[in-house]
């Protein structure tokens, strides 16, 4: 009774049963959304009138939690991405589950900080790194820590790199401590998180150096070989050699192997960017594919798109735990880490990352692996595999369509082609029709050019197509084609 004197206040429900109530309605709602996706567009654009909802005025009073929820319900829920359709294969995505929803709801719900500290979810998120390091084939010694995704994880393994391989303190001196410019080696298919990664380390775009690519869009090993050694003449510094295990565009594979081999012939950090490619280690089909992965210092990879985990998280492993503490840990008399009480724990994540308050995100994870297990994710990795060829085949046997690149893994690229149509108008052709597909609802696939061609791209991190999305994907791409040839394209 002690507020109802001093009128103090918290964010506390007035009537938590009230509130109960909306919960359990908030949790149906939810559940049967995700149930009933496949009969809802893949996409759908924001009507004028709800754009108009979110350029309201601050609110300065506040109204009923169901009221909220009711213009949720309305105006938001209605409207997302669409990533969690069974027909959408645009970016790099992935879909979520129910469960995954649901473990958001509880880990928010206790709401720990782990960035460090003695309590348990500091030991879910160990489990869950160590089972993850099991899962691709990694150094049971390496350190981990879970992060917002491929990005952030690229940007944690760079910045280990370079602080181990400088040669002198860049956290003291930063970059002004070395006389001879640092150099990365990536593959031009390399992602572009890559590139933000280095520019934002101080290194500088012009530090990294990208390879060019085989037929199948793999580094060219020979290239990075004479790049290394023209460096090496002109007295830069190579650090880095990355590799990528499923590339954006195409999601071929570098010659992981050979570039580890090059990596300690020249005495380089050797760093995977895995972020979906990492998970075809899980099928045995696909294994040998990703070789060399192991001999990486450090990997990243995502659970949010071939996990299927909900956004976001992704991970970073480092084969040598106290090089990656190195570039991270500081200490302050408020952070002390103790031996006892609450500042007590057994390993503090903030030491490993640029984070100090996490989220919970382990829950998800530990969740998920335990009630799939990894032969069931196995299996889903390899479906998509799956998938991948048979729509290729779908492609194949088309008259109207063309495969634009080879089919290592779960992206296919393809285009509508038109006899007597050179590259230009194919271009042009080919951007509409995405647009039209995409408005259509039908499907949702996304573009990329390769080799100065437009291409539709199709990347299969989805646990919910089946086959026949496939062939719906491939009827409607003809028959708008067909469609945007009779009306101006003609
Ligand atoms: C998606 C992706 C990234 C970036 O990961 P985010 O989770 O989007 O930050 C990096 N590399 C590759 C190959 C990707 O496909």
């Amino acid at each position: 009774m002690g507020s109802m004197q001093t009128g103090e206040e918290s964010l506390d429900p007035q009537d938590w049963n009230q509130l109960r109530a909306l919960a359990h309605q908030m949790v149906d709602d939810i559940l049967t959304y995700q149930k009933t996706v496949r009969r809802r567009p893949a996409w759908q654009r924001v009507p004028r009138y709800v754009e108009k909802r979110f350029e309201a005025h601050l609110p300065l009073k506040g109204q009923l939690e169901r009221d909220v929820y009711r213009e949720f319900k309305r105006f938001i829920l209605p409207y997302p991405l669409g990533n969690i359709h069974p027909r959408f294969w645009g970016w790099v995505m992935g879909n979520g589950t129910p469960l995954g929803a649901l473990s958001e709801m509880l880990a928010a719900g206790m709401n720990p900080n782990v960035g460090g500290g003695n309590h348990v979810a500091n030991l879910v998120e160990r489990q869950v790194i160590d089972w993850l390091k099991e899962m691709i084939g990694y150094s049971k010694k390496a350190s981990g820590l879970l992060v917002s995704g491929g990005s952030m994880a690229n940007l944690t393994g760079l910045a280990v790199a370079r602080n181990s391989k400088a040669g002198y303190d860049v956290r003291k001196n930063g970059l002004g401590g070395t006389r001879r410019r640092m150099v990365l080696y990536g593959s031009v298919e390399m992602h572009s998180s890559l590139t933000k990664a280095v520019e934002f380390l101080g290194l500088g775009r012009d530090a990294l150096r990208c390879i060019p690519v085989d037929e199948a869009y793999r580094m060219d090993v020979d290239k990075l070989r004479i790049a290394l050694e023209s460096d090496l003449k002109s007295g830069e510094k190579p650090i880095c050699v990355i590799g990528t295990a499923g590339t954006t565009n195409t999601g071929s594979i570098d010659p992981l192997k050979e570039l580890a081999d090059i990596a300690s012939e020249y005495s380089l950090w050797f760093h995977i960017d895995g972020a979906f490619g990492a998970f075809a280690y899980l099928p045995k089909k696909s294994r040998q594919l990703v070789r060399g992965m192991e001999r990486a210092e450090s990997i990243a990879f995502d659970l949010h798109k071939w996990g299927y985990l909900p956004f976001e998280v992704g991970c970073i492993l480092v084969s040598d735990a106290e090089t990656h503490r190195r570039t991270f840990a500081l200490d302050a008399g408020y952070l002390k880490h103790g031996t006892r009480g609450t500042a007590g724990g057994p390993i503090w994540f903030s030491d490993y990352g640029v984070q100090l308050t996490r989220g919970f995100r382990g829950l998800k994870v530990w969740m998920a692996l335990k009630t799939y297990g990894v032969r069931k994710l196995s299996r889903l990795v390899q479906q998509n595999i799956e998938q991948a060829s048979y729509l290729a085949g779908l492609i194949r046997k088309s008259n109207e369509l063309e495969l634009m690149a080879p089919v290592p893994l779960n992206v296919v690229c393809f285009r509508f082609k038109k006899a007597g149509f050179n590259d230009s108008r194919l271009n042009s052709l080919n951007q509409e029709l995405l647009i039209r597909l995409q408005e259509s609802g039908k499907a949702v696939v996304s573009g990329t050019e390769l080799k100065g061609r437009y291409v539709m791209r199709c990347a299969i991190t989805n646990h919910r197509s089946v086959r026949n999305d496939f062939n719906i994907l491939v009827s409607e791409v003809q028959r708008i084609g067909n469609l945007l040839l009779k009306q101006s394209y003609s």
